[in-house]
């Protein structure tokens, strides 16, 4: 039998979601509307190949929502919203509460707001994306789908921080990941397409205006670079990834700001944007340092090592490594950032083939490379709408 299920990755002001046939994972429908609650809101979406576009203000999540489904009616790819039986929720932080993706209830939903402190940016519309359609869809089951969860492999050792213990065990203080389903598609995929043996010992770099690296052993996370909340790891597109702890009270102290502006700071001002002081974008600052900006160049640079020193550790972690992926928007499209960083990792048997990658080839590595590299676009939608899927045969 076959099933109408519905993926949705909610971001700040964004909605991205797929409507498929499962479990033959046929994508009807693919869309993002973006910028939610301003007056340029704009809903693209592509119904069998065709792409289309409606460019109307969405004052809020419900709006953006009931738009979808009215979409979805009047193009017949649903003819009741009763075809959709499942909604499947990316969800950021999952805290200590979940290991597994699970059916939303009150309890779920009490859970992800108290969680919210944890992860800002994105508990919170994770939460409104839920309410408007258990409100538009009341007859599907709402599942809630964690970043998180994929790292409950990661062992004690990588997931403590050295603070006072009664931090962790009485309040959840440590690292915990994020971009779990990525990781996990890429890790499922690139042993689909390279062999068990191959992807082994794999370090999977999720590049996007967020950015995590992952070291995953036979399929499970072992170490990820995001920490208590997405904010640590690498320098991000606005985030400022890691950083010495001890800069926040100064800062704090110095400028008289409190911890909301220093937060705002973090996450808003700071990473690629803050330090090229032009943009958060990879394309912008590649433009702008080839015509000499120097702070363009500065920042495409730290981004570069950063990377370069969490393959480093990974590989510890990892006892060595065979495969490395790059995905998502700088992974997938960056020739430059990709042989940035591996310029460096000759040591590690790291070689690209400066032509493949230059064609964002599935596999760059050089013939002579002792690892394998890669390009994998990811998928986050699917394992969202395979683990809707698995729920409801439990159910
Ligand atoms: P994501 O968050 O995965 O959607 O990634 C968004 C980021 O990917 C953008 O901010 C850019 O830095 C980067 N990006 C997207 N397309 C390209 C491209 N064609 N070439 C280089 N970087 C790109």
């Amino acid at each position: 039998m076959s099933e109408k299920i519905l993926a949705i990755n909610s971001g700040s002001s964004s909605l991205k979601f797929k409507l498929y046939i499962m479990p033959a994972e046929t994508v009807l429908v693919s869309g993002q509307i973006e910028r939610i609650g301003q007056p340029s809101s704009e809903f693209s979406y592509t119904i069998a190949g065709k792409k289309s576009k409606l460019a109307q203000p969405m004052k809020d999540y419900e709006t953006a929502i009931q738009t979808v489904i009215e979409t979805l009616l009047a193009s017949h790819v649903i003819e009741s919203k009763h075809e959709i039986i499942g909604v499947g929720h990316r969800i950021s932080h999952g805290g200590r509460y979940y290991t597994k993706p699970v059916i939303v209830d009150e309890d779920v939903k009490a859970k992800i707001d108290e969680l919210a402190v944890l992860s800002p940016l994105h508990n919170p519309v994770n939460l409104l994306g839920i309410k408007a359609f258990e409100k538009l869809l009341p007859d599907a089951t709402e599942v809630a789908v964690f970043d998180t969860s994929f790292h409950h492999t990661i062992p004690a050792k990588a997931y403590m921080y050295a603070l006072p213990y009664s931090y962790y065990k009485d309040h959840g203080i440590r690292r915990y990941g994020f971009h779990g389903p990525s990781h996990e598609y890429i890790a499922e995929k690139a042993a689909e397409l390279f062999g068990k043996q191959q992807t082994h010992r794999l370090i999977s770099c999720h590049l996007g205006n967020g950015g995590s690296l992952t070291a995953i052993l036979d399929g499970h996370s072992v170490n990820s670079s995001m920490g208590f909340t997405p904010l640590a790891g690498i320098v991000m597109g606005t985030r400022s990834g890691d950083i010495d702890p001890e800069i926040i009270p100064f800062i704090e102290e110095e400028f008289q700001m409190d911890s909301h502006a220093v937060r705002e700071m973090l996450n808003h001002d700071s990473g690629l944007q803050g330090l090229s002081g032009i943009s958060n974008d990879i394309r912008d600052l590649d433009e702008a340092a080839k015509q000499g900006n120097q702070r363009a160049q500065l920042a495409l640079d730290v981004y570069a090592h950063q990377i370069q020193q969490y393959i480093g550790a990974y590989t510890t972690d990892l006892e060595g490594l065979d495969t490395l992926v790059f995905t998502a928007g700088i992974g997938e499209h960056s020739a430059l950032v990709r042989q940035m960083v591996c310029e460096r990792l000759g040591y590690l048997g790291i070689k690209l083939d400066p032509e493949k990658n230059a064609a964002n080839a599935l596999s760059i590595e050089a013939a002579d490379s002792r690892v394998k590299v890669a390009v994998i676009p990811t998928d986050e939608e699917i394992v969202i709408a395979r683990d809707v899927m698995a729920l409801l045969k439990e159910a």
